[in-house]
């Protein structure tokens, strides 16, 4: 909690900048401002930092990314001090690194918690925003930079009859900070992307009974996680400047560099013996080390698919089952693939059963548990897995009117419009940190807001450096932005996908399905990277800039 006076402008004088979210990208954004010297804070609307690892407390939370490719890289002392337990950390230790470094660097005392942002308003005259929180209190600044995170709006299914279930229920990323009982309960799951992947596979030989309740299921491949020792995280150490320079020229922002030998270049057995040793790899290689054609060709991603395929069903004991989680609608790496530990194991267990509600559809949710079309499951605990408003959610919970009222949320109902996906055209001195159509959800989240973050600030640097007190995305370099971002999506399979990066999702009215909305920069890291910096070696090109 920031101090008395501390970081608070003088009366009559708002702040130079104010930050929303203290994630990831609140973190590290309020380090490089106050580095400068701006009257810079943090409002956040939780009662402690930490954003995504902050709520996303369930059981099996952890890092897809590699934990030495998702800390920060902007400080050699921070990477020579922090040990990373595993090569893919879970939930706790990540909150406790991300503490670590607000600590380290004194950032809390810019921090203001339980500040749930609800308005901001653009005042032209004064050139500056105007903001409400939740408990009234009126804040001014010269600048917004949102960190408010493309994945923090979750999406509770539209059920009926869920307020009435009188044992405990949890949204994933409102789990409780107290520890939830498993033992000798019977526990549904409704949702099996990355998260309810994660929770089944954790909780499957902890409680009595499990059922989950499946729509669609999605492709997944083993994490293959494991302990970092000391001897390896001096490697890794070591390894720091080499590991951040591959992670800034591959397209996922991974140290995993794809396979360009050219899909139908080799011949089957290479491509197998290649997809025999990425499956038993670590992390996403099987998806990014994998050949580029998968993404784009639909014959080479249904033959990898259907090994893929073959995979699920060595794994899974009764046929029918593995049948039940292989996708038909979509090939693999076509929507975010979500990583597993022994999570298709967890279907032999004779205490865990998969009901396709595609067949046979929830009706409603009782005071006792699940009806479906043919049954009625008896529970005491339900977990919904069931995912996000994703990218522009949490910019629409916030009443934000820039030039003449102009609302945003009105002016992203059908999908969102930027520049660069880091400014919007009627939303002057408005900066979006991981904003929608960059370069950050297709990518390793971090890398992405690092090099947003370092782009922003300068930015605003520039701005106090050359007296501008209004700087907003010109119309045509919107119109630009949003045209090579549609081009973009033409190029990879995953348009046709029926996921959160085009946009889907049924318990959102208008974002159910039929609606692409044009989400997220699929042109790769090191393009979109190229991209910011040419433009700000052009003087901001496509930027309107006044005093
Ligand atoms: P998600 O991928 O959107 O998955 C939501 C799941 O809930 C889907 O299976 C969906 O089924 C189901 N669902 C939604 N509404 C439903 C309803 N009304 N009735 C029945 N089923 C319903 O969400 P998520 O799993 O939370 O993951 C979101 C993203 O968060 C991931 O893609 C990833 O980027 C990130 N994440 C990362 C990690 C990590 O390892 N670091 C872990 C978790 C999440 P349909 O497919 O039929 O819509």
């Amino acid at each position: 909690m920031v101090e008395a006076n501390e970081s608070m402008p003088s009366p009559g004088r708002p702040h130079d900048v104010v930050v929303l979210g203290a994630g990831v990208s609140g973190i590290y954004q309020i380090k490089r401002l106050t580095d400068l010297g701006l009257d810079a804070i943090v409002l956040e609307a939780d009662d402690d930092l930490g954003g995504t690892w902050y709520r996303n407390r369930y059981p099996g939370a952890r890092f897809d990314s590699e934990s030495y490719t998702y800390g920060y890289s902007f400080s050699r002392e921070l990477l020579d001090e922090w040990h990373w337990k595993e090569h893919y950390s879970a939930q706790p230790e990540n909150l406790k690194y991300l503490n670590f470094v607000a600590d380290k660097f004194g950032l809390r005392r810019f921090m203001r918690f339980n500040m749930r942002v609800l308005a901001m308003r653009w005042d032209e005259d004064a050139r500056t925003w105007h903001l409400t929180t939740a408990s009234g209190e009126a804040v001014e600044t010269r600048f917004v930079i949102c960190g408010v995170g493309p994945l923090s709006m979750p999406t509770p299914p539209r059920i009926e009859g869920m307020a009435d279930f009188q044992g405990e229920s949890y949204h994933t990323y409102y789990w409780p900070k107290e520890p939830v009982e498993f033992a000798g309960r019977r526990v549904g799951v409704i949702g099996t992307g990355a998260t309810g992947i994660q929770v089944i596979a954790e909780i499957a030989d902890k409680v009595d009974d499990l059922t989950v309740f499946q729509r669609r299921p999605n492709w997944s491949a083993p994490l293959n996680n494991s302990p970092i020792s000391e001897q390896e995280m001096a490697a890794i150490r070591a390894r720091y400047d080499e590991i951040f320079a591959t992670c800034r020229v591959t397209p996922g922002g991974f140290e995993h560099v794809p396979d360009r030998r050219g899909f139908w270049n080799v011949s089957r057995e290479e491509r197998l013996a290649l997809w025999d040793r990425l499956y038993d790899e670590p992390g996403f290689g099987i998806w990014l080390q994998n050949f580029t054609e998968i993404f784009t060709d639909e014959a080479a991603n249904a033959e990898f698919s259907e090994y893929i395929a073959d995979r699920i069903r060595q794994r899974v004991d009764d046929p029918e089952v593995a049948e039940k989680l292989i996708p038909k609608d979509h090939g693999f790496g076509v929507q975010r693939v979500p990583l597993e530990s022994h999570y298709f194991e967890a279907y032999n267990r004779d205490n865990v059963h998969l009901v396709d509600i595609s067949e046979n559809p929830i009706v409603r949710i009782t005071r006792t548990g699940i009806q479906t079309r043919d049954a009625h499951y008896d529970l005491d605990l339900i977990v919904y897995a069931t995912g996000f408003d994703a990218v522009t959610g949490a910019y629409d919970r916030i009443d934000i009117q820039g030039v003449d009222g102009q609302r945003l949320a009105e002016k992203w109902r059908d999908e969102p419009a930027t520049y660069l996906g880091t400014m919007v055209n009627g939303f002057p001195n408005l900066l979006m940190i991981a904003g929608p159509q960059s370069a950050s959800a297709s990518t390793n989240f971090p890398r992405a807001i690092e090099s947003h973050v370092d782009w922003i600030t300068d930015l605003v640097k520039y701005c106090m450096d050359q007296g501008l007190a209004r700087i907003e995305a010109s119309p045509e370099a919107e119109a630009a932005w949003n045209e090579h971002v549609r081009e973009m999506y033409q190029m990879v399979l995953m348009r046709k996908a029926k996921g959160w990066f085009t946009g889907y999702n049924s318990n959102v009215p208008g974002h159910e399905e039929g609606t692409i909305r044009y989400l997220v920069y699929n042109g790769g890291a090191p393009k979109y990277s190229r991209t910011l910096s040419e433009v700000a070696a052009d003087g901001y090109r496509g930027i309107l800039q006044s005093r």
